[in-house]
């Protein structure tokens, strides 16, 4: 059976607008300016033309681009209204997506449980309903959700599974968001060298993009990771370029440019210039932010700047005001961040007890990550088993359905064979009721047939007080061909002379083979004497037959053919079919006698003698 989706999907592929807003969706990681400008013309469009399919998948690639560069709230509403279209449209994936949007914009604002319930349940009616990239979209929200609920072990493996699924060659530009978003992931496990890895290709493959927003966060990453590998300095180009990029629709978008980790960088790297300009902008980005990374960082960076100006002793303090805020919303590597500052400050500080309750803490927190690595390893393997077991289930219904179609093909075709030889048999039969009253050598009616019309034949001509006439017809010393020529010749002979009969008749008339060389027929609303004519042309017309012959003792030409016949009718014989056809024969006899080639009337006068019809 098809799903609704595909045919609603299918009826209207081919509206323009519909194709409009697919365009506008397949370019949102490759050309976000494009995308939008297309998304914007579907929409108007569709709505223009009440195509509610087209709407949806418009919508949906708008309310992508705002979550992005405008704010979330408003991507929100766009992306509750494109949920709503597709839902209209029968569009699964499109409504799939939609929600993923929306989730990921409820992420964005600080609601990572809010997120993850949206989307969670998602997982495996998406595992269904989408392919590809999509599929990986979906595992990706699903992935920072748990990313940023300090999960990291299953924001990893469906991380690594979204990049599995986005291999494909028609990713659009997704894979680098997923190299991105890997990197991040292994820099809060503490492996770097392996973020490096990712963020440099993703980096690589955002060449080949025109998208300026997805650069700058695979910049920012670069920059974390490199702070955190103690080389800020390698990391002040990167400070630069994300800087170089405007914060509207066609630069980093709306959303914070991460000016705290900008800053911690550039301090460390000596340029405490740029660094307290960074920490200004991050203070006035940062205030109304709901992530708590964000503050603690930014404290960090408010520390690093009170360093520089030689304020160890204030920097101190200013972090430990922010202790309150370190709880489970804070990742691991802004933990880190934050307790390796205070045990070097403390340090440096002569604060040796101080400096050592930090170092601990921060040493836990390397056995934390350490320990979430391994588990990130485990947790990608049983959760590729499940989505795997999924795509077995799913691979197994589409079989199902298949093997369902296969044999509904195979019926139709046993249906097809069997009318087919319905047909064959009802012509079959109809052949065999022909041979049935049919003589198979003149192609004539046999004597059977003859027998069963002729009593209904009489009764008719009696009711219409009309005479019905019979002709018996002995064909002459037919002995003599079948003794000269053979069988075949006598039957070839037969079978002209039954041609002949066929091809004189009248349609009403009903010719038959009596026996081996005589014939009968049936002639209605005609007396014996009109018969007699008939059958004298018809002698006539035999005479003058030359039928060519192969014999044993060499071709040559039958000529001189003649026979003899009797005829009555049905008011001279009287009412019977047996006395009419005796009357017949005793004509037949009477020719025979007289010297044959002749034909002999029943007498009208009873008993009276037959009356021949003279050589
Ligand atoms: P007559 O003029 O007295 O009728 O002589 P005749 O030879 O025609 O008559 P007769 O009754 O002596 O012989 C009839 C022959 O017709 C005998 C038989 O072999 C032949 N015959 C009957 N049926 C067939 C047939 O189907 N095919 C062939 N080739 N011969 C047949
Ligand atoms: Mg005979
Ligand atoms: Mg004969």
């Amino acid at each position: 059976m098809k799903s609704r989706s595909k045919r609603a999907a299918g009826s209207s592929a081919g509206s323009p607008a519909l194709k409009l807003a697919r365009s506008a969706w397949e370019l949102q990681y490759r050309d976000a300016q494009g995308s939008l400008a297309l998304a914007e013309q579907a929409c108007e469009q569709a709505i223009a033309a009440g195509d509610v399919a087209a709407e949806g998948r418009a919508r949906l690639a708008r309310g992508f681009h705002w979550m992005r560069f405008a704010k979330p709230a408003k991507a929100t509403e766009e992306l509750a209204l494109a949920q709503r279209c597709c839902e209209s449209a029968h569009d699964r994936a499109g409504r799939i997506l939609a929600v993923v949007g929306s989730a990921r914009c409820a992420w964005m604002q600080g609601r990572y449980r809010e997120s993850l319930d949206q989307v969670l349940p998602l997982r495996a009616e998406g595992m269904h309903a989408l392919k590809g990239a999509e599929r990986g979209m979906l595992l990706n929200g699903i992935a920072g959700c748990y990313s940023s609920l300090g999960q990291s072990a299953e924001a990893f493996a469906y991380m690594y599974q979204a990049l599995r699924e986005s291999a494909a060659p028609r990713t659009h530009g997704f894979d680098v968001v997923l190299y991105c978003n890997l990197g991040h992931e292994l820099i809060q496990l503490g492996d770097h060298a392996e973020a490096l890895r990712y963020l440099e290709e993703g980096i690589k493959r955002c060449a080949q993009l025109a998208n300026p927003r997805l650069l700058s966060v695979l910049l920012i990453n670069r920059i974390a990771c490199l702070t955190d590998l103690a080389r800020p300095r390698d990391a002040l180009a990167d400070v630069r370029r994300v800087l170089e990029l405007p914060a509207d629709e066609t630069g980093r978008g709306a959303t914070g440019a991460a000016f705290e980790t900008l800053a911690i960088a550039a301090l460390r790297a000596g340029e405490s210039a740029l660094g307290a300009e960074l920490v200004a902008r991050a203070v006035d980005a940062v205030a109304a932010s709901p992530v708590a990374d964000e503050h603690v960082e930014l404290a960090v960076a408010e520390a690093e700047l009170l360093r520089t100006h030689g304020q160890l002793a204030e920097a101190a303090a200013h972090l430990e005001g922010a202790l309150p805020r370190i709880d489970d919303g804070v990742s691991l590597r802004v933990r880190c961040l934050y307790f390796e500052f205070l045990a070097d400050a403390y340090q440096q500080l002569g604060n040796a007890p101080q400096a050592l309750a930090h170092l601990r803490t921060w040493q836990r927190l390397h056995v934390e990550r350490a320990r979430r690595a391994s588990q990130a390893r485990y947790q990608a393997a049983s959760l590729q088993t499940e989505l795997l077991r999924l795509q077995h289930e799913r691979d197994e219904s589409e079989e199902r359905r298949r093997a369902a179609e296969r044999a509904k093909a195979e019926l139709e075709a046993i249906n097809r064979q069997l009318s087919q030889k319905v047909d064959e048999v009802q012509a079959l039969q109809s052949a065999l009721e022909r041979l049935a009253v049919r003589d198979f050598l003149t192609g004539l009616f046999n004597r059977r047939h003859l027998n069963d019309v002729l009593p209904s034949m009489l009764a008719l001509a009696a009711r219409g007080r009309e005479p019905l006439a019979v002709a018996i017809i002995d064909l002459d010393h037919f002995k003599d061909v079948n003794d000269r020529y053979g069988h075949l010749v006598g039957d070839m002979l037969l079978g002209a002379f039954g041609k002949l009969l066929a091809t004189r008749m009248r349609k009403s008339d009903i010719a038959c083979r009596y026996g081996g060389e005589e014939f009968c027929l049936l002639m209605p609303h005609t007396d014996a004497q009109t018969a007699q004519r008939k059958i004298a042309a018809l002698l006539k017309l035999w005479r003058g037959v030359a039928f060519p012959v192969e014999g044993a003792h060499g071709g040559g030409t039958l000529t001189g053919l003649t026979f003899s016949a009797g005829v009555s009718d049905s008011v001279r014989a009287g009412g019977a079919a047996e006395q009419l056809l005796r009357s017949a024969d005793a004509c037949v006899l009477e020719a025979k006698r007289l010297g044959r080639d002749r034909i002999v009337a029943h007498s009208l006068a009873a008993h009276a003698e037959p009356a021949a019809v003279p050589h």
